[in-house]
């Protein structure tokens, strides 16, 4: 695992299973919190670090929370509480080098989308 994914593990408590890299157009991250396995945007390497590191944190969150209810958010605030910059800054770059801009709607539970 990755040292950061490690890190979140030991401080959340909860086991990734694998994490897997990969071109996405319209999140930055998704978990499946049944296979324990989050998948990462390969942008976010290019981005500043904390903002991958938010990312890591709201995907493994959902090992704990499957919904952005109230609980998540809660424990997003305990956690990572500068999460609304770093969401913020997240929502104003592109996705990818060729994607446009997603309009602001609902997704799937899991997924971190723009604007999530
Ligand atoms: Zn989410």
């Amino acid at each position: 695992m990755p040292p950061l994914i490690a890190k979140w593990e030991q401080i959340l408590g909860v086991t990734v299973s694998s994490y897997y890299l990969q071109r996405m157009k319209t999140r930055w991250g998704a978990c499946n919190d049944r296979a324990a396995t989050i998948r990462l945007n390969t942008e976010l390497v290019k981005k500043p670090r904390n903002l991958l590191e938010y990312v890591i944190v709201h995907e493994m969150l959902h090992l704990i929370a499957r919904s952005h209810g109230p609980r998540f958010v809660d424990l997003l605030d305990g956690y990572y509480p500068t999460w609304r910059e770093a969401r913020l800054e997240l929502n104003e770059l592109p996705l990818a080098a060729d994607a446009p801009l997603v309009p602001d709607g609902s997704s799937a539970p899991t997924d971190i989308s723009t604007p999530g």
